[in-house]
């Protein structure tokens, strides 16, 4: 309890700032020790006679360069190479930018069970499980759209343990009605999320579909006000007045699904009216053209589903659950998987007349949906967006040097440049004369560590066989019982 005397307050705070100061100060000692470890793990590296592909604006591919990395960092291209460096052979093969996946959901710990006091997870999401799945894609950066605590805890483990894992941007999800998470109905509850968000460690705001209008407003505002960006989807209560959502700091639209929900003859006239609202707006594009077409293809049938090359990489628990409990699947129709169709094709189209428009255009899977396999979605993603008109090197920039910029990493990562985190892919064919090359991965830096093909290739066949051996352990109808 706080002493209520002035004098004793004082001696209160003096004795709070010194055991906050002394906690500091044991945190830094803690982190001091865990990178020294892993500077001494550390290599120096050499990527000798490779095509870079920069991905900085209006650049050139340098040919049969090198490049080295040291302490996470890119340090130089086309320097000398330090002695001690560890020579990769790039002769022939091309290397870009880490990947950046703009809209994920990322399974964790989870009490699917009873809730009491002292409750713990009954399930638990092996961390490196799920992280090898974007590494062995090139994904080396993903926006978690729905961030909760157990997002932190995952974050704070990978560094702490040292998972070869993704840098991961996390963004607080807000509903209105009685949507679960943080809620806000009014716009003072509104600010006050948000400044809770922000209180909690959370970077980004996203905001969902039962906000109201006033609210909306506000949330955006004080986003900007506490220097969050905002992402989300076009609330419900925009439907027929959707040029009021267009507020200033509302930064970035999660699916192009969000513009189609408004057209009710998915015409061209309306996408390009929808094109202008954003470009007018600055508001940026994550299209996540493959959740529609997964869910397409479940609604017709669960088979694409269960041909899925690498559904043996999921977890159990979730294989189950898109199996026995697809809600895209269940009850469908002629008539639902027709609409599923056209809005699939709609988006290709808006993806054109957001292109048409100058909006800036981000590549995001919505990994997690049913169907959609975090890190392997992305190299679908980039495929559609190319089939939607943009060039290989469009594709490539909007999970690259875009998405670095709208999270506001772009100091970090994003391009091939010195000083930059050496978040890198090294592919063994051009992704710019044809994208689907981005799938060709002889090797992945990920913060300046080395994972190569045959190292991913291991990890995923022993996760594949763990996934196999503990199939019978998991049914998602009896996932309380866990
Ligand atoms: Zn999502």
């Amino acid at each position: 309890m706080v002493p209520h005397n002035s004098k004793n307050f004082h001696l209160f705070l003096c004795i709070f700032l010194i055991v906050l100061q002394g906690c500091t100060h044991m945190a830094q000692v803690v982190s001091n020790k865990v990178s020294e470890q892993k500077i001494q793990q550390q290599a120096l590296y050499a990527i000798k006679d490779v095509n870079i592909i920069p991905m900085t604006t209006g650049s050139e591919i340098i040919e049969q360069a090198t490049v080295v990395v040291q302490d996470h960092k890119i340090t130089a291209i086309n320097g000398p190479i330090p002695e001690a460096a560890q020579i990769i052979d790039g002769k022939g093969k091309w290397l870009i930018p880490g990947l950046i996946d703009m809209h994920v959901h990322n399974p964790t710990d989870l009490n699917f069970g009873a809730s009491y006091p002292t409750k713990s997870p009954n399930f638990l999401m092996d961390t490196q499980d799920l992280m090898l799945l974007y590494i062995a894609n090139g994904v080396t950066t993903a926006f978690e759209l729905s961030g909760r605590p157990e997002h932190m805890a995952q974050r704070n483990e990978i560094v702490k343990t040292g998972l070869i894992a993704p840098r991961i941007a996390l963004a607080a999800l807000i509903d209105g009605g009685n949507g679960s998470g943080l809620v806000a109905n009014t716009p003072s509850d509104g600010r006050q999320t948000v400044r809770i968000a922000k209180a909690l460690g959370y970077e980004f705001i996203k905001i969902y579909s039962s906000i109201n209008l006033e609210t909306f407003s506000a949330i955006v505002d004080e986003a900007n006000k506490q220097g969050m960006k905002v992402v989300g989807h076009i609330p419900d209560t925009f439907k027929g007045r959707l040029s009021e959502a267009f507020v200033p700091h509302f930064d970035m639209v999660a699916h192009a699904e969000e513009y189609a929900k408004q057209s009710p003859d998915f015409s061209d006239r309306d996408a390009a009216h929808f094109a202008k609202l954003a470009k007018d707006n600055n508001t940026w594009l994550t299209a996540t053209l493959i959740t529609m077409v997964r869910i397409a293809e479940q609604a017709r049938t669960l088979d694409s589903l269960r041909d899925l090359q690498y559904l043996s990489y999921v977890h159990p628990l979730l294989q189950s659950k898109w199996l026995t409990a697809n809600q895209y699947n269940r009850g469908s129709s002629p008539d639902r998987i027709a609409h599923f169709e056209k809005m699939a094709e709609f988006h290709i189209r808006l993806v054109k007349a957001f292109k048409r428009a100058g909006v800036p255009i981000v590549a995001g899977t919505d990994a997690g949906t049913s169907g959609v396999v975090w890190g392997y979605a992305l190299h679908d993603e980039l495929e559609l967006l190319v089939k939607a008109g943009l060039t290989p090197a469009e594709a490539l920039a909007a999970a690259t040097r875009l998405p670095a910029k709208w999270l506001q990493l772009e100091d970090k990562v994003g391009t091939i440049q010195p000083g930059k985190w050496a978040d890198m892919v090294l592919l063994d064919a051009n992704p710019l004369e044809n994208i689907r090359n981005t799938k060709k991965i002889s090797g992945v830096f990920i913060n300046g560590q080395w994972v190569d093909k045959s190292q991913l290739a291991a990890m995923l066949s022993k996760l594949a066989k763990k996934n196999i051996a503990g199939k019978d352990k998991y049914d998602w109808k009896k996932r309380s019982e866990l």
